[in-house]
């Protein structure tokens, strides 16, 4: 077994696998508190090479990725990259709009062109004393027992020692599968979505908020870009299944038909609709849920890694910094890294496996066309949010404005959702218009 990588590797070194979006966040915490850090990256310097198509040309930082900016001085420069965005203008198909606040103080998310933050994420961690960035070199095999990486780079492969192992490789992470051999179980599966991205003029579109037609199942959904006046949307059309579907429409032009079938006012405004479908790739999205996130105090899972969730939520980015500072004040707490890594797994993942579940559900709140039973316990459930905001917050603002667990948001929405349901069975829709000591004792009794 060999060792190449000096200081980093030679008895005390953390290795981060993976320079994605949580990978430089983990690289400039860890190496301000425990020394050098090396992160190995498989593909090349994304710096060093011409824009190209990502994953989503858009991600959205809300106040969880906000605060992990900030504590690592980043968040004024990120800001200057940043649309602010305070709600979602939702476009039905009879030409209605309406707009959902995404807090019920005006707050906003900001929308960031993911490539732009990404250089200066990376950026700032080849900045930082005692960070190690390295390009082309996959890891191709963990042993946690020595521990040590098998590393490919150059076109020679060689194991390299290190004393810990933050796995921030995504989906198809390597480090979970070192977990995986120890007895994790882990299920990666594709949401039966898929999407792609296309660029678009939107002239008379308010630019304070995203924009969404929904279309029962298929929806899509475009942030104004920071860059130029125009705005990036993205098209989401099941996997499988006759139209409208990717199986079902094949090449520019039956994309473009698809497209302007389900969504005829929407294509009417797009002149290159079809050269943009066809040249675009239709991108899966997968889902990742893995039962164990720590193995002794050898090796952690962050972000994607462990928990890789549909896109609806803006929230998959969040969490994985999150994750990282969440981490890091455990180690904080506890010195010892066995007993850190054991508490950042019992603390986090339960909030994990909730967003992921919340982001899945969202997008049914996104797509789903007017439904008047629907639309009934929606109201009872805003009004019970108004007149008992001390038991009750929108489930949104819950992710995007706060930091509290995404556990316990989740199980207070389902109590919300719950109340608001059984409201609407015995006292029927009407109950939304009830003044407000009548709805209050309903509450208290349902
Ligand atoms: C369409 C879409 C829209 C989204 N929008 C949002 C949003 O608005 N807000 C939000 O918060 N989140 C959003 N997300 C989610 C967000 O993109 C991810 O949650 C985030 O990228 C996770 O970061 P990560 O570092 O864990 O993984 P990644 O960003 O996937 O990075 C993993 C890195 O590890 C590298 N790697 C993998 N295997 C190896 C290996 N064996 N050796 C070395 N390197 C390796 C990869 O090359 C990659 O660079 C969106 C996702 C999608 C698909």
């Amino acid at each position: 077994m060999s060792d190449s990588y000096g200081p980093a590797t030679a008895g005390g070194g953390i290795v981060v696998v993976g320079a994605g979006l949580a990978g430089p966040v983990a690289a400039l915490y860890l190496a301000r508190r425990h020394g050098r850090v090396t992160v190995l990256e498989r593909h090349a310097d994304p710096r060093r090479i011409p824009a190209g198509q990502g994953r989503s040309l858009m991600v959205i930082l809300s106040e969880r990725g906000r605060r992990v900016l900030r504590e690592l001085g980043l968040e004024a420069a990120v800001r200057r990259i940043c649309a602010p965005i305070t709600g979602r203008c939702g476009h039905l198909p009879d030409g209605s709009t309406a707009v959902t606040p995404y807090s019920r103080d005006g707050a906003a998310i900001w929308a960031v062109e993911r490539q732009a933050l990404h250089r200066l994420l990376l950026d700032a961690a080849e900045a930082e004393p005692g960070v190690d960035l390295r390009f082309d070199h996959p890891v191709l095999a963990v042993d946690p027992a020595a521990p040590a990486l098998l590393v490919g780079a150059g076109g020679a492969e060689r194991w390299v020692r290190c004393r810990h192992v933050i796995g921030c490789d995504g989906v198809h992470s390597a480090v979970r599968g070192a977990l995986v051999e120890r007895g994790a179980r882990a299920r990666v599966s594709t949401l039966e979505l898929a999407y792609q991205e296309i660029v678009l003029d939107l002239p008379d579109c308010d630019r304070g908020v995203m924009h969404y037609w929904p279309a029962g199942d298929a929806l899509f959904g475009a942030f104004p870009q920071v860059s130029s006046r125009r705005f990036a949307g993205s098209v989401f059309f099941r996997r499988e299944g006759p139209r409208p579907s990717y199986r079902a429409a094949v090449g520019g032009r039956a994309l473009a038909e698809q497209f302007a079938a389900v969504f005829p006012r929407l294509a009417a405004g797009i002149p290159d609709l079809e050269e943009q479908l066809g040249a675009k790739p239709v991108s899966a999205v997968r889902l990742t849920r893995c039962d164990r996130w720590v193995l002794g105090g050898t090796a952690a899972l962050v972000g994607d890694s462990c928990h890789a969730m549909a896109p609806f939520m803006g929230q998959g980015m969040n969490a994985a910094f999150e994750d990282v500072r969440t981490l890091v004040a455990c180690l904080d707490r506890e010195r010892d890294w066995e007993r850190a890594f054991a508490a950042y797994e019992r603390i986090r993942k339960g909030d994990g496996d909730a967003i992921a579940d919340i982001s899945y559900r969202h997008y049914w709140t996104m797509s789903r066309l007017p439904d008047p039973q629907h639309e009934a316990e929606e109201a009872i459930a805003r009004r019970l949010v108004d007149l008992m905001p001390e038991r009750f917050r929108p489930l949104y603002e819950r992710c995007a404005f706060s930091e509290e667990s995404y556990s316990l948001a989740l199980t207070e929405e389902h109590r919300l959702r719950e109340l608001a349901r059984r409201i609407l069975s015995r006292h029927g829709a009407g109950a939304a218009e009830l003044p407000d000591p009548q709805l209050r004792a309903f509450a208290g009794a349902g």
